[in-house]
C-alpha cells in the first residue's frame, strides 16, 4: 500500500526510537524533564518566539492557545476552513465558551485587513466583543496553500490595530516557510502565538508545540493542565519531537513529490488536480470521491475523501519519488 492519505501516518525513524529508550526524564509537570524542557527550548528559536509549550497533539494546541487569549463570551474570526472551526469538534464553544465568527477566506483561505474590519465586533451591552484572530498556515483545507509572509503580516497589524491578538495554526507552517524559502520566525514574526505539530511532515510519533511571549505560555501552562494535557515524563515522546525539529529542510523533497504526484494524476482522464504549494495535493475526480477511493485501493493507493468529488494526498517522510510515480501507475490503472 501508498499510503497518501495523510503526512501524520509516518512511523518514527530507528533514530526517534533510540532517542526515546534513551531519554533523560523528570515530571513534566513539576518541568523536571529535561528533555522537554530542551525541546520546548529549540522549538521556541524554530519560530522565534520566547517561548515554547509541548502538547499532546495540535487541536490542544490550538484549544489550548484559544483559551489563553480569550475571555468567555467573546468572538473568534477565523476563516470558514479553518480546523479550529471546522474539525476540532466544536471545541472553541466547548471548551472556551467562544462564539466563532467565519470570514471566507476564498480559494487560498487567506484572511485580509479588510475581511478583519468587516467581521470585527466591538464589545458593548448587546455585542460579544472580537477576541483572537486565528490564521491557519498551510491552510489545509484548501490543499496546503502556503500563505505569504506578508499577507499574515498584513492581517496581524490589522488585527493588532483593533487590539485583537493572532494565533496562527502553523500545523504544516515550516510547510509554508519552506514553500516561501524563508525562515518559519519570519512567517510568524507580527503574530501573538502559533501551534506547530511535530507529528505531521516532521515525522515525530506523538506532540505539538505551542509558541509566544513567557507570559503567555505561563498562562498556557495552566490550560493545558485543565485540559487534560500536563505530563509526567514526557520526555520519552519528546525525544523523538527533538529529532523531529531536524526534518524540516527535508520538506522540500515532499514538496516536490506533491509536485510530480499533480502532474501525473492531471494527465489521466476524469481527474482534475491544482498544481500544490506544499505536500497537499487535492484530486477533482468525475467519479465520487469514495468510489475514486476504492477503486484506488484496489490498486493500492489510499488517500482521503475531502468532498463529494475531491480526495486529498498527501506526500510525507515514508514516501520517496519511487512512490509517487508508483501511485500514479496505480491510479491510472484504477481509472481505466
Ligand atoms: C492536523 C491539524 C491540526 C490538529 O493536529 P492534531 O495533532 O491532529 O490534533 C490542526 N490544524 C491543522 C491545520 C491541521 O492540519
Amino acid at each position: 500500500m501508498i499510503d497518501l492519505r495523510s503526512d501524520t501516518v509516518t512511523r518514527p525513524s530507528d533514530e526517534m526510537r533510540v532517542a526515546a529508550s534513551e531519554a533523560d526524564v523528570g515530571d513534566d509537570v513539576y518541568r523536571e524533564d529535561p528533555t522537554v524542557n530542551e525541546l520546548e527550548a529549540e522549538a521556541a528559536a524554530a519560530v522565534g518566539m520566547e517561548a515554547a509549550l509541548y502538547v499532546p497533539t495540535g487541536t490542544m494546541g490550538n484549544q489550548v492557545a484559544a483559551r489563553t487569549h480569550t475571555d468567555r463570551g467573546e468572538e473568534l474570526l477565523c476563516e470558514r476552513e479553518s480546523h479550529v472551526y471546522k474539525w476540532e469538534v466544536g471545541g472553541l464553544a466547548q471548551l472556551s465558551g467562544l462564539q466563532p465568527r467565519t470570514v471566507d477566506g476564498g480559494s487560498r483561505g487567506t484572511i485580509t485587513p479588510s475581511d478583519i474590519h468587516e467581521g470585527y465586533v466591538e464589545e458593548d451591552t448587546h455585542r460579544p466583543g472580537t477576541g483572537l484572530l486565528c490564521l491557519e498556515n498551510t491552510h489545509n483545507s484548501k490543499g496546503g496553500v502556503a500563505i505569504a509572509p506578508e499577507e499574515i503580516d498584513a492581517a496581524a497589524d490589522a488585527a493588532h490595530e483593533l487590539d485583537i491578538p493572532v494565533h496562527v495554526d502553523g500545523a504544516r507552517v515550516f510547510n509554508a516557510a519552506v514553500a516561501h524559502d524563508v525562515d518559519a520566525s519570519r512567517v510568524v514574526r507580527e503574530v501573538d502565538s502559533v501551534m506547530f505539530c511535530l507529528s505531521k511532515g516532521l515525522g515525530a510519533p506523538v506532540g505539538s508545540m505551542l509558541a509566544g511571549s513567557e507570559a503567555f505560555i505561563e498562562r498556557a501552562r495552566r490550560h493545558r493542565k485543565l485540559f487534560g494535557g500536563g505530563m509526567r515524563q514526557a520526555g520519552i515522546i519528546a525525544a523523538p519531537g527533538l529529532e523531529a525539529l531536524s526534518n524540516v529542510d527535508r520538506l522540500a523533497e515532499d514538496h516536490e513529490n506533491a509536485a510530480v504526484l499533480a502532474e501525473g494524476l492531471d494527465d489521466i482522464d476524469g481527474l482534475a488536480v491544482q498544481s500544490p504549494e506544499t505536500n497537499i495535493v487535492l484530486v477533482e475526480t468525475e467519479p465520487t470521491a469514495e468510489e475514486f477511493l476504492e477503486r484506488v485501493a484496489d490498486e493500492g493507493v489510499q488517500g482521503t475523501a475531502f468532498g463529494e468529488h475531491v480526495v486529498r494526498f498527501c506526500t510525507h517522510l515514508d514516501i520517496d519519488r519511487s512512490d509517487v510515480e508508483r501511485a500514479v501507475e496505480d491510479v491510472r490503472r484504477a481509472m481505466t
